[in-house]
C-alpha cells in the first residue's frame, strides 16, 4: 500500500533518481504545491489569419512563487514527467480547464477549442480516458470545446495502445493535435492512419524561416503533407510579422506565437476575446 504525502507519494520511484539535492528540493516543493493546488493555467491564443479571428487557445501551466516571480514549466514538467507527478499534475490542470470553460460559456466568452498538453507518460495510461469521461460528466462542458496536445514520443512506444486509446478519446467527441511536429520520429504511415486533427508545426522550423531556406523548405512540406492528408495544420513561436505573412503565402492560415500574443493570465481572456472579435 502507497501513501500519500510528500516523500512517499505513490508515483514517486526513488530508484529513477541520482541524488541530486537541488532536484529532490524542487521535487519536494513540486509535490507541496500539487497538493496546494497551486498551479495556475495561463492562455495563448491561436490566430485564424484567414477569418482574421481567434482560433482557440492552449493553457499553459505556471507556477506561481512567492512575489510576482513564476517558475517555467520547461523547469518543473520534465521533473515531474520523470517521476510521475506529472499525471495528479495534469488532473488539477483539467479540473481548472473544464471550471473555467464551464464560466466563459455562462458568460458568453465565445472562442474555438482550448488545448491542453498531455505528457506521454500520462496518454500511455488508460485512466485517461476515465478521467476526461469524469470531467465531461461534472462540468457542462462539451468535449468539442477541448483539443489534447501530445507529441510524437506519445505514439511511437506503444502504436497499437496509441491508435486505440485516440479512437476512444475522439469517440467522446475530443480533438487531437500533434506538438512539436517535425522534432520526433513519426512516420508517415501512422499519420495516415492515427486520427490526428491537428499538426503543430515545432517553432525550431519557424524561428529562422525568413533567412534559412532548409527550415522554408521543410515548413512548406508540412503543410503541404497536412493539407494532402486532410489534417490542420498551425505554425507555432511566430514572433514577426515577416514570419506570419510568410506562412500565409505557404498556405498555413492557423498561427500560435508572441506575434499575436503571450500566455495570458485567466482574467485577461475575456477581454482579449471581446476586443479580437469586435
Ligand atoms: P509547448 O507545448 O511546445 O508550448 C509552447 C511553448 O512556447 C510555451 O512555453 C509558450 O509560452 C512558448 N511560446 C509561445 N509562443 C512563443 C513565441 O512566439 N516565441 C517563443 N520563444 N516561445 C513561444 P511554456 O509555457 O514555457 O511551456 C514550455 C513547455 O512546457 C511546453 O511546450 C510543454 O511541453 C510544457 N508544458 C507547458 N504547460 C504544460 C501543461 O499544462 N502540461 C504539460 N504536460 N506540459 C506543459
Ligand atoms: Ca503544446
Ligand atoms: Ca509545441
Ligand atoms: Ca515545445
Amino acid at each position: 500500500a502507497k501513501k500519500m504525502g510528500h516523500n512517499n507519494y505513490q508515483f514517486f520511484d526513488k530508484s529513477k533518481h541520482t541524488i541530486d539535492p537541488n532536484t529532490l528540493s524542487k521535487e519536494s516543493a513540486l509535490f507541496r504545491a500539487i497538493e496546494n493546488d497551486d498551479f495556475q493555467l495561463f492562455y495563448q491564443p491561436k490566430y485564424d489569419v484567414n477569418k482574421d479571428q481567434i482560433h482557440g487557445f492552449e493553457a499553459l501551466v505556471r507556477w506561481p512563487q512567492e512575489g510576482s516571480n513564476i517558475i517555467s514549466p520547461a523547469e518543473f514538467i520534465p521533473i515531474a514527467e520523470q517521476n510521475g507527478a506529472i499525471i495528479p499534475l495534469t488532473l488539477l490542470l483539467m479540473k481548472q480547464l473544464f471550471k473555467q470553460l464551464e464560466i466563459w460559456r455562462s458568460q458568453d466568452v465565445n472562442f474555438g477549442k482550448v488545448a491542453i498538453n498531455i505528457s506521454a507518460l500520462h496518454f500511455q495510461q488508460s485512466s485517461l480516458v476515465e478521467t476526461l469521461t469524469e470531467c465531461l460528466t461534472n462540468y457542462d462542458v462539451p468535449a468539442r470545446c477541448v483539443e489534447l496536445e501530445i507529441t510524437e514520443s506519445a505514439m511511437m512506444d506503444n502504436p497499437e495502445f496509441a491508435q486505440q486509446q485516440m479512437n476512444r478519446l475522439k469517440a467522446l467527441g475530443f480533438t487531437i493535435a500533434l506538438d512539436d511536429f517535425g522534432t520526433g520520429h513519426s512516420s508517415l504511415g501512422y499519420l495516415k492512419r492515427f486520427p490526428i486533427d491537428t499538426l503543430k508545426i515545432d517553432r525550431s522550423f519557424i524561428k529562422d524561416i525568413v533567412d534559412n531556406e532548409q527550415d522554408r523548405n521543410i515548413t512548406a512540406t508540412i503543410i503541404r503533407l497536412a493539407k494532402y492528408l486532410n489534417i490542420d495544420v498551425i505554425a507555432e513561436g511566430v514572433e514577426t510579422k515577416a514570419q506570419a505573412y510568410m506562412l500565409h503565402v505557404m498556405g498555413c492560415s492557423y498561427m500560435q506565437g508572441y506575434y499575436y500574443s503571450r500566455p495570458l493570465h485567466v482574467d485577461k481572456v475575456a477581454e482579449f476575446v471581446n476586443k479580437s472579435n469586435a
